[in-house]
This record gives structure tokens, sequence and C-alpha cells, in this order.
């Protein structure tokens, strides 16, 4: 088990320098933060070091800037939202990544207080992961710590570089949460063991599905995904989103997981997703010049009944249709309806991915009735898989 900061002597934090990588990814226009769960999200990790005198310097990204230093992608406008949100003695904003003024800035730090970074991306050696970047980023701090679960899977400089070349390396809060959770969904699921994949690209989503095939009682695939199996039984699949490079898999899946899969058999189609003119629900078989946009209603009906078949545990990945054209929504609103209902009589519900939180939101679901809500998409389907994420591995690699 990765070491998360409470495990560490309260002691060990007094006057050192712990470079924090955070997500604050937050969404910003005109200088003004529109929404900012992700910051609140980081408080604890953040007033738990500040609070042991630690000096804490925090790291984000924000948006794609490419390398290059864009105005409108500022994290200033979070450095003074952190000022009005958190109780700490200070916060203070570089306006630089690294550099000398940085590195004054550091110096001149006291215990408790917090330095906020300016945006990772503007420098062009994060994503590259470039050596003389981790340095410097490392330069400025004795401690690592990990709390951005969303970018783990990304080998970043800030991620996974920098991390390399510190001597002590622990997990925040909230991504020592996030391996609790999803390891326990991958490695002990509390049983029947459901699981639901949706959304649109089947590449995205195969070490996923590949590790939970075997291991779950229940696989429902629905969205864009399910064509390519639907497809694969030989089923006229019309102008839906079928990926023909997986067919062959898809049978052999079918095959050997027969017992388990749950495929819809009713579909809302129309011409397209864009203009929905000509909107009908169909079982079987879906006409020539015409998609699957979403799953009619005895499939949501039959989905939902196995999601409320005894406790255990419940992950969902990918939207089971358009959920953001209202007229393809339904079949998702009820999957998270149904989701909110298997948590409430005592399953142990788990959902990631942007789109599958963001179809959750539309739900009017809340997420105090989902028992773990990911932050990370990619990450958490990637950790599902079995796959190695540079930003959890970097947590117990030896010290070089
Ligand atoms: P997440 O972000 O939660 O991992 P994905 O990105 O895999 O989810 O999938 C979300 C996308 O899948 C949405 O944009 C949604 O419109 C699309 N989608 C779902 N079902 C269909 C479908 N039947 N046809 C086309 N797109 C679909
Ligand atoms: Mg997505």
């Amino acid at each position: 088990m990765k070491q998360v900061i409470s495990d560490l002597p309260d002691d060990r934090y007094r006057r050192r320098r712990v470079f924090v990588r955070v997500d604050f990814n937050v969404p910003i226009s005109n200088g003004q933060i529109r929404e900012d769960y992700r910051l609140r999200c980081a408080i604890p990790t953040i007033e738990y070091l500040s609070q042991r005198g630690a000096i804490v310097i925090l790291a984000s990204h924000l948006g794609k800037p490419k390398g290059t230093v864009v105005p409108a992608l500022s994290l200033k406008p979070v450095a003074d939202r952190l000022r009005e949100m958190l109780k700490v003695p200070g916060v203070k904003f570089a306006g630089a990544v690294v550099g000398e003024p940085v590195k004054h800035a550091v110096a001149a730090m006291k215990p408790g207080e917090v330095l906020l970074l300016e945006n990772l991306r503007f420098e062009r050696g994060e994503e590259a992961n470039d050596p003389v970047l981790a340095k410097q980023l490392a330069s400025l701090a004795d401690l690592y710590v990990s709390d951005a679960f969303g970018t783990i899977h990304r080998p970043h400089a800030s991620i996974y570089g920098a991390a390399q070349l510190f001597a002590e390396r622990l997990a925040g809060f909230l991504v020592g949460k996030e391996i609790e959770v999803l390891s326990q969904v991958r490695d002990r699921p509390a049983r029947p063991f459901r699981v639901v994949v949706g959304g649109i690209k089947i590449r995205d989503k195969l070490s996923a599905l590949k590790a939970l095939l075997p291991k779950a009682d229940t696989v429902i695939l629905g969205g864009g995904i399910a064509y390519t199996f639907l497809a694969a039984q030989g089923v006229a699949t019309g102008d839906s989103p079928v990926e023909q490079d997986f067919i062959p898999w898809a049978k052999e899946m079918l095959t050997k997981y027969q017992q388990h899969i749950l495929l819809p058999h009713d579909h809302v189609i129309a011409r397209s997703a864009e203009k929905p003119d000509g909107i009908q629900i169909v079982h079987g078989t879906i006409p020539a010049g015409f998609k699957g946009l979403d799953i009619g209603r005895d499939a949501s009906l039959a989905f939902a009944h196995e999601l409320l078949r005894g406790t255990g545990t419940v992950f969902w990945n990918g939207p089971l249709g358009v959920y953001e054209v209202d007229e393809f929504a339904d079949g998702t609103v009820d999957i998270a309806r149904a989701m909110a209902l298997a948590h409430w009589r005592g399953a142990f519900t788990v959902v990631g991915g942007g789109d599958t939180v963001a179809a959750v939101r539309k739900a009017e679901v809340w997420e105090t009735e989902i028992s773990h809500v990911s932050t990370g998409g990619g990450a958490s389907l990637k950790f599902i898989g079995g796959e190695e994420l540079p930003g959890i591995t970097v947590l117990s690699e030896t010290p070089q």
C-alpha cells in the first residue's frame, strides 16, 4: 500500500517544503471561476500539511496552453479563490512555474503558508517530461505529494520526472482514497459485481473490459460501444457507430462470457444526433440510414433490474446514449437513478469518467447518492484495467 500523508509523523512536516501536485483544472471565463469543486476537494490535504507547519507548494495545470504563456489560462484567479477558502496563514501566487523569482518566493515562506505556482503547462517541458524542468520543480521542495488523480496516468514532469527526484513520495487524501476504492473494486469486489460500460470508443475501454469481463458477475454494455457487440452477433445495426476492427474480439468475448454479458435489445434511433428527426424506438434490428442513439425503455428496465439485484458492487463508466441531447438522454438518466437506488439499498457504487459524472449531474442524482465518484476518467479505467499509471508507480519506486 502506498503511503498517504497521514502515515507520516506530524513532526516530519514541520518547516519542510512539500510539493503537492493538485488538479486545479477548473472552468474559468473572463478571469472568473465558474465552478470550484476541484478546489474544495483539495482543502483537506492542503490544510493538513499547513497545520503541521509545512511550507506548501501547489502545482497544477489548467487547460491546454501547449507550452506557451496564455494569460487567460493563468492560475492567478485560483490563488485568489484559495485565499478566501483556506484557513492557513497566507496564500501566495508565484507568477511563474520555475526560475529565480519562484525560488525567492519559496525562500521567503513561513511554516504553514501556501504558494501556488503558475500553470505548469506554460512550460513546454511539462507534457514532455523534460528532465531539466523536472529538476527545477524538484529543487523547490523536500517532499513530494501526489493529489491529482485525473492526470495520474500521464507521464508529465510534475507527475513523474520530478516525483522521481524526491526521496519521500506520498499520496494526498484524494489520491489515497481513489487508490483504496478502485483497488477494492478491482481486486476484491463484494458480489454480485456488476459493471456498466457505455460511451463511444472501445479502445479507451479495452484494458478495463478485458479485466472486468472474467471478473464481473454481469457486464452491461450500452451506448455506442454496444453496437460493435451487436454487429458481432450478426444484428443489423444500420448506421450506428460500429468499430469494425474490434468485431473479431467482440465475437470472442461474446462466446467466452455469453452468460455475463447483457446487451440492449431496443433502441432509440434517428438519422443523426445533431438533427434528431425521425426519432423512433425499435426492437432488434436498426434500419439502414438510422443510428442507435440511446437504449430503449425495455433495455433501461432490464439493466436497472440487474443493478438492483442484491447489494454487492456496481461500477459504471460511459453514458448509455448521446446524453448531451435531451431526446437521447433517457436511458442514461434511468441508469443514474438506478445507481442511486442501488446505493440506498446497500450496494457499493462507483462511477468514473468525465462524461459519466456530467450525466449523473444531468440526472439530478447527487454525489452523496453514489458511494464513490472518481475524479479520473481515463485514469480510473486504466487503474481498473490493471495498467501501470506513472504517477502511482512513482510513489512506490525506490528513490534513485
Ligand atoms: P466518459 O467521459 O464518462 O469516460 P466516454 O467519453 O467514453 O465517457 O463517452 C461519452 C460519449 O459517448 C458522449 O459524448 C456520448 O454522446 C457518447 N455516446 C454514448 N452513446 C452513444 C451512441 N449510441 N452514439 C454515439 N455516441 C454515443
Ligand atoms: Mg469522455
